[in-house]
């Protein structure tokens, strides 16, 4: 596509790697049936094509950004199935990244969309704040209908039950069961931490019993992504500096094999420091980080694992699109539960969003909820036991109205492997047998 930024814009390093990939595409349109947006809305904006010519538009211009732009841009899932079939290989996530960095500096939102935003950046990266927001929503959930959207989503979303905070996130190590054969650290997150303790107790039980030495490193949390995916770059690249710094003290200690991730927003995420890094003077540290991220079904397949259940449930795997377009990884989880002996159904339309996105449950809950009703059709088809996937986010959401439990693939894991069969599943206990 042809470009038109003038000689000052193009020497500002965002810009012009914007525009190399701005130039690649073809707007031949490849993407565009697989855009979820676009399939539900059916307006030509709302694909990713539309949306890669509105951000060359955005980018060029200097002035503010019209509405109607801001509004397809926070539109965007950032599910990224678009860059699945871009024969061009289009980075749109850079491009969506700079995109939405862009908006965020030259545009004013109005008051209740500014407030929602900083509500979610300032409590979601963390945990205790976070879980301190939700207790008080738990209280204000009878009168959530008399609040203004979104906040009445953030009280709706609240789940009834939140676990309290589990000591095995704290900075520490947990020894290998027998010989050490490799040394990990693990990302314990923060809203995972405030939602749900046992996907990361699971992942360390599966781990050490593996063989592997499990460093929570001190000054690692939240990776950065819930701010980035608003365009708040400063937020996040404070976050995601954090982390590889308690990391890189890590590796230059003892050492590290790998980091491993069991929220697949996040390890899109830190698997792209490098990039966010490009021009930082942390950047080759950025490098080595995402160099060693894992996501831990990754970590896992590397290793032979010790099956002591045979579990005999039908699983609906739910491939999360962080998971499957952002890392790639699409056929690992599901080998793995099928190894383990789990029968995996295949869901139709295996390939869209559930609409949960990070926060764009709470900022786009028309669209959002759409695309959670068709996915837990196709994926409570089949009469299964539970779905599994690997992302709290998505989790969340998809239980707000699930009719089975969700579960994380590697509380599956854990099980099969030796660990408590996930609190969820433990009326079906039976018919696993
Ligand atoms: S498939 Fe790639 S090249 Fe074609 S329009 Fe979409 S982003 Fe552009
Ligand atoms: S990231 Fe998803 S919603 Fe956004 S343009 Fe690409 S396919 Fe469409």
């Amino acid at each position: 596509m042809q470009t038109n930024f003038n000689q000052q814009q193009l020497t500002l390093p965002a810009i012009a790697s914007s525009e190399v990939e701005l130039r690649a595409c073809l707007q031949c349109d490849y993407c565009t049936p697989n855009c979820p947006t676009y399939k539900l809305l059916g307006d030509e904006y709302d694909s990713s094509r539309g949306r890669v010519y509105l951000i060359k538009e955005l980018l060029e211009s200097e002035g503010k950004p019209l509405q109607k732009t801001v509004d397809y841009i926070d539109r965007c899932l950032s599910c990224l199935a678009c860059m699945s079939t871009c024969p061009s290989s289009v980075h749109y996530q850079h491009l969506l990244d700079h995109a939405r960095e862009s908006i965020e500096l030259r545009h004013q939102r109005k008051p209740l969309d500014r407030l929602s935003r900083w509500l979610l950046a300032k409590l979601l990266p963390y945990p205790n704040r976070f879980r301190l927001a939700m207790q008080t929503a738990k209280i204000l959930k009878p009168a959530a209908s008399m609040l203004p959207n979104p906040i009445r989503g953030m009280v709706e979303y609240t789940p009834d039950r939140l676990p309290p905070p589990s000591p095995n996130d704290e900075p520490q190590v947990f020894p290998a069961k027998g010989e050490r054969k490799r040394r990990v650290a693990l990302l314990t997150g923060c809203a995972q931490r405030a939602l749900n303790t046992d996907i990361n107790d699971a992942t360390i039980r599966i781990l050490c019993r593996h063989g592997c030495e499990v460093v929570v490193a001190q000054g690692a949390g939240c990776c950065g992504a819930v701010t980035h995916h608003m365009g708040k770059s400063k937020e996040s690249l404070m976050a995601a500096a954090k982390n590889i710094r308690a990391w890189m003290s890590e590796i230059d200690g003892d050492g590290l094999d790998a980091i491993v991730i069991n929220t697949s927003g996040c390890g899109t995420v830190i698997k792209d420091y490098g990039y966010m890094f490009r021009n930082h003077s942390l950047a080759s540290q950025a490098e080595t980080i995402a160099g060693l991220a894992k996501d831990v079904t990754e970590l896992l397949s590397e290793m032979e694992l010790d099956y002591r259940v045979k579990p005999g449930l039908r699983i609906s795997y739910h491939a999360t699109c962080s998971l499957q377009f952002g890392q790639r990884v699409r056929f690992t989880p599901r080998r793995l539960l099928k190894t383990a002996g789990f029968t995996v159904l295949e869901p139709r339309d295996s390939h869209t969003c559930c609409g949960a996105a990070g926060t764009y449950n709470l900022l786009q809950p028309e669209i959002s909820t759409r695309l959670k009703e068709n996915k837990l059709k196709a994926l409570e088809a089949g009469s299964p036991s539970a779905v599994a996937a690997g992302n709290i986010g998505c989790m969340m959401h998809l239980m707000s109205s699930s009719r089975i439990p969700v579960v994380h693939t590697v509380e599956l894991l854990d099980w099969v492997t030796g660990g408590p069969i996930p609190s969820s599943l433990n009326d079906i206990q039976s018919e696993a047998g």
